[in-house]
């Protein structure tokens, strides 16, 4: 069972050091239990990795490039972030879909770069609203997960968009049933993510088919995020 803390753009290095001191105290029994990783911003990254750096909670980057280095403003390579000792990349949010032109074939690439790197992969996959009355749940997934290779480094999260941010958390038969459709394309762990609080998600994470969350926004909160940790262990 893995839970992942998803920051988005939150925390400076200072609210990061300090969140990461007070979580290694906190989840530090659960160790064995449940994987726990957290996924700062990149200016937040040197500090989660000094501050959990004896602990079992693991540290990722939200996304990163598909070529090692070049002419790429703005973009963070797989070999810059190992260097850092970061462990795992998200790569294909819906919002780096959504803001800024991600697609099916650059997540995949992003993807690829990773786990080639040796960084774990988090790829991030999930309908809109409108897709999912029109019926295209299924066909979505399927073009969505079709540039993802198997790799035993390969977690996928399921996020219906709907979902995300918008405190509507999917149901747990619509979860399991997206679950199961990932898993019958491609053999390897999935979370969910949308909206996962401790209140709803000992709901999800009883289903079989569901290996762990992505968490947003209730992982910003050390409270919140140790309570989902804490009920993850419980159902290992
Ligand atoms: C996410 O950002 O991956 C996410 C699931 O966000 P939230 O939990 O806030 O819906």
């Amino acid at each position: 069972m893995l839970i992942a803390g998803n920051w988005k753009m939150n925390k400076t290095p200072s609210e990061t050091a300090e969140f990461c001191t007070l979580l290694k105290s906190r989840v530090g029994g659960l160790a064995g239990s449940v994987d726990i990783s957290v996924f700062p911003p990149y200016t937040s990254l040197p500090a989660a990795v000094g501050a959990l750096a004896d602990t079992e909670v693991a540290v990722g980057a939200q996304n990163v490039h598909w070529e090692p280095e070049g002419p790429f403003t703005g973009e963070v390579s797989a070999p810059m972030l190992r260097e850092l000792g970061v462990y795992a990349a998200i790569v294909g949010h819906s919002e780096r879909r959504q803001y800024f032109g991600e697609t099916d074939e650059t997540a995949g690439r992003r993807a690829a770069a990773a786990l080639e790197a040796g960084l774990f992969v988090i790829a991030c996959v999930g309908e809109l609203e409108a897709e999912r009355e029109a019926g295209e749940t299924e066909h979505v997934l399927r073009r969505q997960v079709s540039v993802l290779f198997e790799d035993d480094r390969l977690v996928i999260a399921y996020e219906p968009i709907w979902a995300i941010g918008t405190g509507k958390t999917a149901t747990p038969d619509q979860v399991r049933k997206g679950h199961e459709f990932i898993k019958s394309l491609l053999d390897v762990p999935v979370l969910y993510g949308g909206s996962v609080t401790p209140g709803n998600c000992t709901d999800l994470l009883i289903l079989d088919a569901v290996d762990g969350a992505l968490v947003g926004g209730a992982s910003l909160d050390l409270d919140t995020f140790t309570a989902i940790c804490e009920l993850a262990a419980s159902r290992s």
